[in-house]
C-alpha cells in the first residue's frame, strides 16, 4: 500500500471511546454570510465520524478553522452558526463553547460539564495566532483538554497547524483518522499508488504553474495524461504552435518541453487539444454571450484566445476516457462558467460519468464544474479538499495524515 494508504493508519473503529474526551479536527470551513450558512456540505460530510463517536459513548469535542481571521477573534468568523446547523443535523444539542481563546475558561467549563455521548464545538482555531504557525503552546493546550485525537479534516491535512498536526505530539492517548479522511486516502491513495489500468489522468484549469508537480507525478503513475483548459496553451506554445493571446505562462515553456519529453521517454500518451474554441477577448462578466469560433490548434489568430477545447479534441479525449479503469480529474477544460465555453468540460464530464471506472474528481474548480453540469452523483469520489488533493496527487505526504499513529 502507499505511504498515506488506508490500512497503515488507525481509524475511529480502532478507538475505544467510552467516557473518553475525543478532540476531533473537522473541516467546518463553510461559506457563512450574515450568520447564514449557504452550503453545509462539509458539515454533512463530517457526520459519520461524529455519530460513530457519540454511539461509542465518547465525549466529542469538535474543532475547526473558518476563513482567515487576521487579528484574533472576529464575529464574522465565529463557528457559532455551525453549532446550530450541527445540532439540527445530529438531532441533539451541540454546545457551542464560545471562547476567544478557543481553549480558555469557557471552553474548559463546557468540557468539564460534558456527559458521555455529548458534543461541543470549540471556537475557530484560527482565533489563536499560533494555529497556522504550529505553535507549541496552543498545541499543548489543545492536547490538555482531551484524551484522544481524531483528524477528519482532509481539506486541511496538507497544512501542519496546531489543530491538524502539532497537537498530536502532546496527546497522551491515541490518534486516528476519521471516516472522511479515510475515504479520501482510500480513493486518492489507491488511484495514485495502486490504480487499476488503464489509468487516465485529466488536468485542466488556469495555470501550469499551479500544477507543476502534479503533472510530473501523474505522468509517472498514469497511462494517459490529458491536458486541457488554460494550462494547455503553454504546452501548445512549447510545441511551437501559434496560440494568439491565449493564457500562457512563458516561464514554464521549458518545463512543458521537459514534460512532453518525459511522456515520450516513459512511453505514456500525453493528449493536448487539437482544436480550440476561441474568442477575441476573455468574457467579462464571465457568463456574457460572446462571438466564438473553432479553429485547429495550429492557427489561433494573433488577436484571439483559446477558451475551450474544440469538437475534435473532445472526441479524442472521450475516446481515451472510455476505456479507462481509473480516472482522476482536476481542472476544467475551458471557461466552463460561460455556457458557450462549457462544452469541452461537459463532454469530459459525460465521458468520465459513463466510463466503467473508478472516477475521482480532485477538488477545486473541477468539483464546481461537475456539480454545475449535473454529473456529481455519477462520480465514485469527489474530493473535499482542493489544495490537499492536489498535494496528494503530487505524491506528497500530507502532515495531517502522517502524524496519526499507525495501526
Ligand atoms: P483552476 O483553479 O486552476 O482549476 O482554474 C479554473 C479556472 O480556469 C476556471 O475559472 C476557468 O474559467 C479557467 N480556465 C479554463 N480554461 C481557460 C482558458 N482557456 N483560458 C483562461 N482561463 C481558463
Amino acid at each position: 500500500m502507499g505511504k498515506n494508504s488506508k490500512l497503515s493508519k488507525k481509524n475511529v473503529d480502532d478507538l475505544n471511546v467510552k467516557g473518553r474526551k475525543i478532540l476531533v479536527r473537522c473541516d467546518f470551513n463553510v461559506p457563512i454570510k450574515d450568520g447564514v450558512i449557504s452550503n453545509d456540505k462539509r458539515i454533512v460530510a463530517a457526520l459519520p465520524t461524529i455519530k460513530k463517536l457519540i454511539e461509542g459513548g465518547g465525549r466529542v469535542i469538535l474543532c475547526s478553522h473558518l476563513g482567515k481571521p487576521k487579528n484574533g477573534p472576529e464575529d464574522k468568523f465565529s463557528l457559532a452558526p455551525v453549532a446550530v446547523r450541527l445540532s439540527e443535523l445530529l438531532g441533539q444539542d451541540v454546545v457551542f463553547a464560545g471562547d476567544g481563546n478557543v481553549v480558555g475558561d469557557n471552553a474548559k467549563k463546557a468540557i468539564n460539564e460534558m456527559q458521555d455521548g455529548g458534543v461541543i464545538l470549540l471556537e475557530n482555531t484560527r482565533f489563536r495566532a499560533e494555529e497556522t504557525k504550529n505553535g507549541e503552546t496552543f498545541s499543548k493546550e489543545l492536547a490538555e483538554i482531551c484524551d484522544d485525537y481524531v483528524n477528519d479534516a482532509f481539506g486541511s491535512a496538507h497544512r501542519a497547524h496546531c489543530s491538524t498536526a502539532g497537537v498530536t505530539e502532546f496527546i497522551k492517548g491515541e490518534t486516528a483518522v476519521g471516516y472522511l479522511m479515510e475515504k479520501e486516502i482510500e480513493f486518492l491513495g489507491n488511484a495514485v499508488e495502486n490504480p487499476e489500468r488503464p489509468f487516465v489522468a485529466i488536468l485542466g484549469g488556469a495555470k501550469v504553474a499551479d500544477k507543476l508537480n502534479v503533472i510530473s507525478n501523474l505522468l509517472d503513475k498514469c497511462d494517459t495524461l490529458i491536458i486541457g483548459g488554460g494550462m494547455s496553451y503553454t504546452f501548445m506554445k512549447a510545441e511551437g504552435r501559434e496560440i494568439g493571446k491565449s493564457l500562457v505562462d512563458n516561464d514554464k515553456l521549458d518545463y512543458c518541453r521537459e514534460m512532453l519529453e518525459k511522456a515520450k521517454n516513459l512511453g505514456k500518451t500525453l493528449l493536448l487539444p487539437v482544436d480550440n474554441v476561441i474568442a477575441a477577448n476573455f468574457p467579462d462578466p464571465i457568463d456574457v454571450p460572446l462571438e466564438i469560433k473553432t479553429v485547429s490548434a495550429d492557427c489561433i489568430p494573433a488577436d484571439w484566445m483559446g477558451l475551450d477545447t474544440g469538437v475534435e479534441s473532445r472526441e479524442i479525449f472521450a475516446e481515451a476516457i472510455k476505456t479507462a479503469k481509473t480516472i482522476v480529474w482536476n481542472g476544467p477544460m475551458g471557461v466552463f462558467e460561460n455556457p458557450l465555453l462549457a462544452e469541452g468540460t461537459l463532454e469530459v464530464a459525460k465521458a468520465v460519468a459513463n466510463a466503467d471506472a473508478v472516477t475521482i474528481i480532485g477538488g477545486g474548480d473541477s468539483v464546481a464544474a461537475v456539480t454545475q453540469l449535473g454529473f456529481a452523483a455519477q462520480m465514485s469520489h469527489i474530493s473535499t479538499g482542493g489544495g490537499a488533493s492536489l498535494e496528494y496527487l503530487e505524491g506528497k505526504i500530507l502532515p495531517g495524515i502522517q502524524v496519526i499513529q499507525d495501526k
